[in-house]
């Protein structure tokens, strides 16, 4: 059974988008996982197919009307549906890759992509929406979001990446990140390639990778050696 993705918006010119290339593209076209985009404004009711009104309370900006998203949920999700329902948005929980792990793992997702001031609370919590962020800015609208979501679950689908291995050694999957790469030339503008790494002693080289791993991470990220240690005690 393939990943099936379904995404809700009000510009779904914009999916597959970069997705329709490279890697995720390849997958989307060999039916390694799907991808439909809905058009959120055909379940707004009336003439002017409104799909936003003012907020409740005054103040700037438009919400996304409850009952229209309600209505584009229940057509893409019916009950029974197995795959998460998620919203982006930047008050939810912060993407990890342990959770694009659990994602791609799983049936599918329908993913909701927010725009103005963004959705009216009752829909959030009437259809159990997960939501989620993808990092402590404001984007315009919830489909750049949603790429980059669907672009991190795809690549770990089985068969998208050649080499598996690559996966595992990457950034965050062994709560560290990852060490530096180099390739040829040997020399580039008078800087060379640590000598260890042209050993050929595999035991070595390993050992080099771990420790530049972990002083990247205590230098860059110590929050995420933080983070190991609470999940291992
Ligand atoms: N007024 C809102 C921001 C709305 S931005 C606030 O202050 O929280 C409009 C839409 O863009 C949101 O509904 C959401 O779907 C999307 N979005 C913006 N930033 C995001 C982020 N960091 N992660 C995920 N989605 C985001």
């Amino acid at each position: 059974m393939s990943f099936s993705a379904c995404v809700l918006t009000l510009y779904p010119e914009m999916f597959p988008g970069a997705l329709g290339l490279s890697l995720a593209g390849r997958a989307l076209e060999a039916g390694t996982w799907s991808l439909e985009a809905i058009q959120i404004r055909d379940f707004a009711t009336d003439r002017h197919r409104t799909v936003d009104d003012t907020p409740a309370g005054g103040g700037a900006g438009m919400v996304m009307r409850a009952d229209v998203l309600a209505k584009a949920i229940d057509h893409a999700s019916p009950e029974g549906d197995a795959r998460p329902r998620l919203l982006m948005s930047p008050r939810g929980k912060p993407l990890t890759q342990a959770r694009v792990r659990e994602l791609a793992a799983g049936p599918g997702a329908v993913i909701l992509c927010g725009r103005f001031e963004g959705v009216d609370q009752r829909v959030i919590d009437a259809r159990g929406l997960e939501e989620v962020s993808i990092g402590d800015f404001i984007l315009s609208g919830g489909e750049p979001a949603a790429l980059v979501l669907l672009d991190a679950v795809v690549r770990l689908l089985p068969g998208v990446m050649g080499n598996a291995v690559s996966g595992e050694e990457e950034s965050f999957e062994n709560g560290l990140l990852e060490h530096p790469h180099y390739t040829r030339p040997q020399e580039f503008e008078g800087r060379v390639i640590p000598e260890v790494l042209i050993s050929g002693n595999h035991k070595k080289i390993a050992a080099w990778r771990r420790a530049e791993s972990e002083k990247l991470t205590k230098e860059r990220r110590p929050d995420l050696l933080e983070i190991g240690k609470a999940n291992n005690a």
